[in-house]
């Protein structure tokens, strides 16, 4: 196996080099008047990335951690949620309401489609006494992407709390937290991020905070009032990992060099000329392009060419690791992520490489006709 790889799964994802060299400067203590200062740049920075002007708090676990931290500090046993599941992680989401002892309603709208707002509009209207809504913004199982402005509507306008999980696309994909009215928005570290595992932050609306007040669950190393009182003194609860404190200063540094709007036409580039190549080469794309995930692209298995065995293939002799698919999509599909540390080079790799393993498994591929398809979209001339 050769030593240079690539790997494109949606999490962990590369981390850029500024990101580890500033990971590896000498500890420091998280309660001296460094982590303090170094907190508060994160803090002013991360707002930014959620679109909001509450505090956004970081958490040292993984991004499954901050969701169980948002159901938590808001479920308690008897009450009632709506689930919005469009496949394996908002499956997860729902799951860990369940083990709080809420009644969840889940709605599952299938593996590859988006929520359904008439739906939800349906839902809300007409079993009221939700406590919460859970969505998920980008359904990284499937490479769809939900309609969060859409579902923070609907859901304003009712006592309920809209629950978020952006794991893999806060930091690739456009939130406005406030503006479109998320009461809980979680990521994580190690997808869009550009970090290693190990992060969850967590934005919390004044609407969420009246209810977290209130809740009777039991939360300890999750208690967001904890988390609240040490933020006033730009502190964490517990001891934080300040490691990955360090790294996200930096990665927060280069998206707003980049600009955040930047930071977003380029992951839609990179799906565009995904979706184009995966296309061209007349493979199946699961999501279709109204709901396609600008940060992950999932691609249906051939007809005899199983997706483990290409990705087998891949890993083997390219170094290019693709995800597998979860869940009822196992074996199924493959996905090819475009998030966090990506470019157009990335994408022609991939590209590349999924045109040769196709050819090794005695599919009758075009050499090149993926890799230009996206070279056409990369240079504007796929119009
Ligand atoms: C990766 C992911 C998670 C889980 O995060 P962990 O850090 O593995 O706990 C949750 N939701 C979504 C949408 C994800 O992509």
């Amino acid at each position: 196996m050769q030593e240079k790889q690539y790997l494109m799964i949606p999490g962990p994802t590369p981390v850029p080099p500024s990101v580890v060299a500033a990971m590896s400067r000498p500890m420091i203590g998280h309660r001296s008047e460094d982590f303090a200062a170094l907190h508060r740049r994160i803090q002013e920075k991360i707002r930014q990335v959620f679109q909001t002007s509450q505090e956004v708090f970081i958490m040292t676990n993984s991004g499954t951690g901050g969701l169980e931290a948002a159901v938590a500090n808001v479920i308690s046993p008897g009450d009632r949620v709506l689930a919005l599941v469009t496949g394996n992680f908002g499956e997860r989401f729902a799951n860990i309401a369940r083990a709080y002892g809420a009644e969840v309603d889940e709605v599952n709208f299938g593996w590859g489609n988006p929520v359904d707002l008439s739906v939800v509009r349906e839902k809300l209207a007409g079993s009221p006494g939700y406590k919460a809504v859970l969505a998920t913004q980008n359904e990284t199982s499937t490479g769809v992407l939900n309609d969060i402005a859409g579902i923070g509507a609907l859901v304003a306008e009712t006592p309920a709390l809209l629950l978020v999980d952006g794991v893999s696309g806060v930091g690739g994909i456009e939130i406005k937290m406030d503006e479109w009215q998320v009461d809980i928005l979680v990521t994580a570290s190690q997808k869009a991020m550009m970090l290693p595992p190990g992060l969850a932050m967590i934005g919390v609306s004044p609407k969420a905070w009246a209810v977290i007040e209130e809740n009777r669950s039991p939360r300890f190393y999750f208690s967001l009032p904890a988390a609240k009182k040490a933020l006033a003194k730009w502190n964490t609860a517990y001891t934080p990992n300040v490691a990955l404190f360090f790294g996200l200063d930096a990665a927060l540094d280069m998206m707003l060099a980049e600009g955040l709007e930047n930071v977003y036409r380029r992951h839609l580039l990179l799906a565009k000329a995904t979706r184009a190549a995966v296309r061209a080469l007349g493979l199946s794309l699961l999501a279709e392009d109204h709901c396609a995930s600008p940060t992950v692209t999932a691609v249906q298995s051939l007809e005899g060419i199983a997706a483990d065995d290409l990705r087998k293939v891949l890993k083997e002799e390219f170094g290019i690791t693709f995800a597998g698919g979860q869940g009822i999509l196992k074996g199924k599909i493959f996905r090819i992520a475009h998030m966090g540390y990506a470019g157009k080079m990335d994408v022609l790799i991939a590209i590349s490489g999924l045109e040769m393993a196709l050819a090794r498994l005695g599919y009758p591929v075009e050499l090149g006709k993926g890799v230009r398809a996206a070279q056409e979209v990369f240079l504007g001339r796929d119009l």
